[in-house]
């Protein structure tokens, strides 16, 4: 029998939107949670072993639905063509570390090359990091991503696919070299010099060949969409998540609603590329654009939440000083700052980014059977959001893998 531990702690917050649970007791067997609860309700087994948590606040590991595992250090994509790619991929191990210790024992990487791998070292215990998922290389139609001419065959920073067979060979292709889902940009983009987001990108019929060829291989749809029209043609192509929405109406917020369409703002990316871009050597096109679109894009997140839509938390943080991994929890402010109060933050960040991972049957809430993926944060985030970016202790499958608390000691990967 695996040995038992019991977490007290002053106040638990177990993701599904209720009110916090004062004096809370939870039970762990092995990697699972076998009981949660006030303290009163749970009886703690004999020989059990105790962590106890003190003022802090208990809450599942977050969840991060829109990063980039590239091991990035420059906000110029130009940079990557000078990194060699042994040392980006050391980069992307250290910021799976940096994600796993802020408290996000989950993510989805919704592009990059190296996710399959550090995906695998992780699930082996070869190195620390969160549960990922990932797209491997997000599908792009030819032109309206960056390229850089003479290197376009050496440095495939995203795949490229045109036309309905191309499309469905390469979701095919994806899959078949490891990736869990399928990420596709069905718009254009503020980090690139030859597109903008209110354009288009993929023909409806295109977009409909990559959802049906990945759902009929049970891997759901992540698009890329920002320009009203093209969200839309997402929607009605039956992607499953909306990445940033800059640009939604009513009547895409209606067809969301309907069709349980969920939204991943990243209001952070676009934030800090307006403020900080041009500090940080981003390209003078990203800046310019990302000023251009930061009020409509809080408009828009303003719209989702008044129309009810299914909204996850998400940065698109690649590893860059501007966007760092580690950092991920200034997107819970700015989600607050937009209108959306402390609680349900909590629960986009948790329950609801696991439901949009489809991996809601495992994590994202504090109740028996689920994986004992946990943090503990000092205060109460319900009253300060900001205490979410001091996970003082992390709990991942029932392993301690990071304690800030003297007492509590961290156990071997
Ligand atoms: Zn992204």
């Amino acid at each position: 029998m695996d040995r038992i531990i019991a977490i007290d702690v002053e106040r638990m917050i177990d993701g599904r939107g209720g009110p916090p649970v004062e004096r809370a007791l939870v039970l762990i067997e092995g990697d699972r949670i076998i009981a949660a609860g006030p303290a009163e309700h749970v009886k703690v087994p004999d020989g059990a072993s105790r962590i106890s948590l003190g003022p802090r606040t208990l809450l599942p590991g977050l969840i991060d639905a829109h990063v980039h595992l590239k091991g990035w250090r420059s906000a110029n994509p130009n940079d990557i063509l000078i990194t060699p790619h042994p040392l980006a991929a050391l980069r992307a191990a250290a910021d799976c570390r940096k994600l796993l210790q802020a408290g996000f024992t989950t993510v989805r990487d919704c592009g990059s090359s190296l996710g399959p791998h550090l995906r695998d070292a992780i699930v082996a215990k070869e190195i620390p990091g969160p549960r990922i998922l990932t797209s491997y290389r997000g599908l792009s139609q030819t032109g309206r991503v960056e390229t850089v001419t003479w290197a376009v065959d050496t440095t495939p920073l995203r795949q490229h696919a045109d036309g309905i067979d191309e499309c469905r060979r390469v979701v095919r292709e994806q899959i078949g070299l490891g990736a869990d889902l399928i990420k596709v940009s069905i718009t254009g983009r503020v980090y690139a010099p030859q597109s903008d987001p209110g354009q288009t990108a993929y023909t409806l019929e295109e977009i409909r060949a990559v959802v049906d060829e990945a759902h009929r291989m049970g891997r759901r749809v992540a698009a890329h969409a920002q320009a009203t029209q093209g969200i839309k043609n997402g929607i009605l192509a039956g992607v499953d998540s909306i990445e940033h929405g800059i640009y939604l109406d009513e009547e895409a917020c209606q067809w969301m609603r309907e069709r349980d369409t969920a939204l991943v703002p990243t209001l952070a990316y676009f934030h800090r590329i307006a403020a900080l871009g041009e500090g940080q050597g981003s390209p003078a096109y990203a800046v310019r654009k990302a000023h251009e679109v930061v009020e409509a894009h809080m408009k828009s997140f303003a719209l989702a939440l008044r129309m009810g839509i299914r909204i996850g938390m998400g940065t698109d943080f690649e590893g860059s000083p501007l966007f760092p991994h580690g950092e991920n929890g200034v997107e819970l402010e700015l989600m607050v700052q937009g209108g959306m109060s402390e609680r349900d933050v909590i629960v986009a960040a948790t329950a609801t980014n696991a439901a949009i991972l489809g991996i809601q049957q495992k994590v994202g809430t504090i109740e028996a059977g689920k994986a004992a993926d946990l943090i503990a944060v000092p205060g109460n985030p319900v009253e300060n959001i900001g205490v979410l970016r001091d996970a003082e202790f992390v709990m991942q499958g029932g392993r301690v893998a990071s304690s800030r608390i003297p007492e509590v000691k961290e156990s071997s990967l």
